[in-house]
């Protein structure tokens, strides 16, 4: 008798068998639909593993019968199958979590596949710009480092050409008949490499796109299962799970930013971790690139485990932006300030308007304030469902009330006139963000046509790519932005880029603050004098004295990473220890306690002081469910798989015990 073993698309365990139905026609093969029973009266779309012959009759009322098969052909590849797989084992999740996030919705309910497209022509591949001698030499280096190590590292600085240097070894790989997957960490943040890609690879460029609807993300599957619809394939984290073949290249591009890792729900992947284990498959080469390298990846290079090839210059000779310090406890105390914005930045900003140029504002926070208070109790207004304050949100109909709202759950109520707390005050603001800038801006530059873009302004389709493409066409001369603007753009007639305030970046407590201090602006210095403007940055600080703002005049990534390098070690953080943090919640802060403390001296007799004490995150609540926190921390010399078994073992038994049932435990692994 055929059993099938079959991934259904839920948080258990394992695969599931259930019997070949004897009438059927179709040839049972893994990677096949299939809709199966489950539960009393529940049909759910599953994928088949494996085939297998079990011996006869006896068995056959221990299994239940697939009732259909949706399609002929397989859906799911055998490489597929690998690599989630591996992605259950190496992220603590179930196969089914797996699947859920790897096969596009609309492809996980019944209907026929209707028929794909014809090919398109592969002679349209256009010339690529001539690349220059410093990236030709990038290129020879990156391609006679594949031939030891199938990973390498392009640390170019901003402005370097990396894009072209991918475009130019794409081609080769093109030619060669092989694949290429361009991995992007936001989609909507990369307009402009998109039509750049597009004139180069034409109809042979395939886009997938974080707001992309179920159709649009179906067609796509099937085209590159079909093999020879695309050539290229742009796309954010999860086009990672598309069912490739002939795969020669992965780039990822800006590998050290945070969007790549995936945090809710399972599986809480790394891209870039994910797109190794893909490459290596497929026996592909991966291509790591970016002008602030993540500190695990850049460790790995120096370690000589991925080659490193390195982009010093500027594309034709520009320099790198100046960087200036303002600091602001200064210019507070010299009453030197306009609101947010000191003097000296005005008087600059003034210059660069009247010079014809543009400008960027960041600011790394959106909504109008970050919390409001009653000046005469000292009321916050908070969420009802988690622990943590309301952020105003100005209508954009100047008639209609602001409002306050969770920036966790989407809470909202209408802001009060009137504190509802003691009925006295007028509660008022608190912080900035990104609509405060703004508003300022318009009364110091009355004249300069100004623009916001953060995720409040970008809701609407294409809002993002319009925003963009005015700003390139100089429709706007100063942008103000949250990390958004800092993300791959090029704008040439950018000067100044200014930060209101640097230290919001610095103040949080992880031990990853510092990197992504750095990173974040060196980027968005990055955005200023790109094509023959001189480009000028002004951070405004209130802590002038912090070291990385010294590496950053001298944009001193190595410095930067020296230091962070060591304080990592001494309190064995990545990439000397690996982290898996271990998030519990539940309705009841009692019962979570309880849990909490059980499963810390459980984790304690195994790990000793690898686990840490049990900890209350910042935001202690979320959505009604409370929320305590354990790590992790295994020598990155240990083995990890043993680790995670152990885990996986002592989680599972703290579930079963009465006082901790229904608390959800959540492991993630390598978190971020
Ligand atoms: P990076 O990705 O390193 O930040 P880009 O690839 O965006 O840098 O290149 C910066 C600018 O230089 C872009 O405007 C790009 O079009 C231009 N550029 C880069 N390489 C070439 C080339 N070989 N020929 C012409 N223009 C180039
Ligand atoms: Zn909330």
């Amino acid at each position: 008798m055929i059993v099938l073993d079959i991934i259904l698309p839920i948080a258990v365990e394992g695969v599931f068998t259930y019997r070949m139905p004897q009438t059927s026609t179709v040839i049972p093969q893994a990677g096949l639909r299939v809709v199966v029973p489950l539960g009393k009266s529940k049909e759910v779309m599953g994928v088949v593993e494996a085939v297998r012959e079990v011996a006869e009759e006896e068995h056959a009322e221990q299994y239940r019968e697939v009732l259909r098969f949706p399609d002929a052909e397989p859906l799911v590849t055998a490489e597929q199958r690998k690599l989630w797989t591996w992605i259950a084992e190496y992220y603590m999740c179930t196969l089914g979590e797996v699947m859920r996030a790897a096969i596009p919705n609309a492809l996980r309910v019944e209907k026929t596949s209707k028929t794909r497209k014809k090919a398109n022509p592969t002679d349209k591949m256009l010339p690529a710009h001539p690349l220059n001698d410093e990236q030709l030499r990038a290129k020879k280096e990156i391609e006679n480092a594949w031939q030891q190590k199938p990973t390498v590292l392009l640390f170019g600085v901003t402005s370097s050409g990396k894009t072209e240097v991918y475009i130019h070894l794409a081609q080769e790989q093109i030619r060669q008949g092989k694949k290429v997957l361009y991995l992007v960490p936001e989609i909507a943040l990369t307009t402009q490499l998109t039509d750049r890609l597009r004139s180069v690879f034409g109809e042979r460029l395939g886009v997938y796109h974080s707001r992309f609807t179920d159709r649009d993300r179906e067609e796509i599957y099937k085209n590159v299962l079909s093999g020879d619809k695309y050539d290229l394939v742009i796309g954010v984290r999860s086009a990672l799970f598309l069912p490739f073949s002939h795969l020669g290249l992965i780039i990822v591009d800006e590998e050290h930013d945070t969007s790549y890792k995936q945090q809710d729900p399972a599986p809480r992947y790394h891209a870039r971790t994910v797109a190794l284990m893909l490459a290596s498959l497929f026996h592909a080469r991966t291509l790591l690139g970016t002008a602030t390298p993540a500190i695990e990846t850049y460790f790995n290079a120096l370690q000589g485990k991925y080659g490193l090839v390195e982009m010093k210059q500027r594309f034709a000779g520009l320099a790198l932006p100046a960087i200036h310090l303002l600091d602001l406890q200064r210019a507070y105390k010299q009453k030197n300030m306009e609101g947010h914005f000191s003097y000296p930045l005005v008087v600059r900003i003034r210059e660069q308007l009247a010079n014809g140029k543009q400008v960027l504002l960041f600011q790394n926070r959106r909504g109008y304030n970050s919390y409001i208070e009653c000046p005469e109790c000292g009321y916050i207004p908070r969420c009802i469902h988690c622990d943590i304050s309301l952020t105003e949100h100005k209508s954009l109909n100047p008639e209609m009330p602001s409002r306050l709202v969770c920036h966790y759950c989407g809470y909202s109520i209408p802001a009060p006139a009137v504190c509802p707390e003691c009925g006295r005050g007028r509660p008022i603001d608190r912080g900035f963000g990104t609509e405060k800038i703004e508003e300022e801006a318009r009364e110091l530059f009355p004249d300069a046509r100004i623009a916001r873009m953060d995720t409040d302004t970008t809701h609407a389709k294409n809002a993002h790519e319009k925003l963009i493409r005015r700003f390139a066409n100089h429709e706007i001369d100063i942008l103000v932005g949250t990390q958004m603007i800092t993300k791959g753009l090029h704008f040439k007639d950018v000067s100044l880029v200014a930060v209101l305030k640097a230290d919001a970046l610095f103040n949080q407590p992880d031990f990853r603050t510092s990197e992504r201090g750095y990173q974040l602006l060196e980027q968005v210095a990055g955005r200023a004098g790109r094509a023959g403007t001189e480009g000028h940055v002004i951070l405004q600080t209130s802590n002038i004295d912090n070291p990385l703002f010294a590496y950053l005049k001298r944009h001193d990534y190595e410095a930067m990473y020296a230091e962070q390098a060591t304080q990592r070690q001494t309190f064995r953080y990545p990439p000397f220890h690996r982290i898996i943090s271990i998030t519990l919640r539940h309705r009841e802060q009692s019962r979570l306690e309880a849990a909490a403390r059980t499963l810390n001296e459980n984790l304690v007799r195994v790990f000793g002081t690898r686990c840490s004490a049990v900890i209350t995150p910042a935001i202690g609540r979320v959505q009604n469910l409370y929320i305590r926190q354990l790590t992790l921390k295994i020598e990155a010399t240990a083995s990890y798989t043993t680790a995670k078994a152990m885990l996986a073992a002592q989680i599972d038994y703290v579930k079963t015990l009465p006082p901790c049932k229904g608390v959800l435990i959540t492991p993630d692994v390598d978190p971020m």
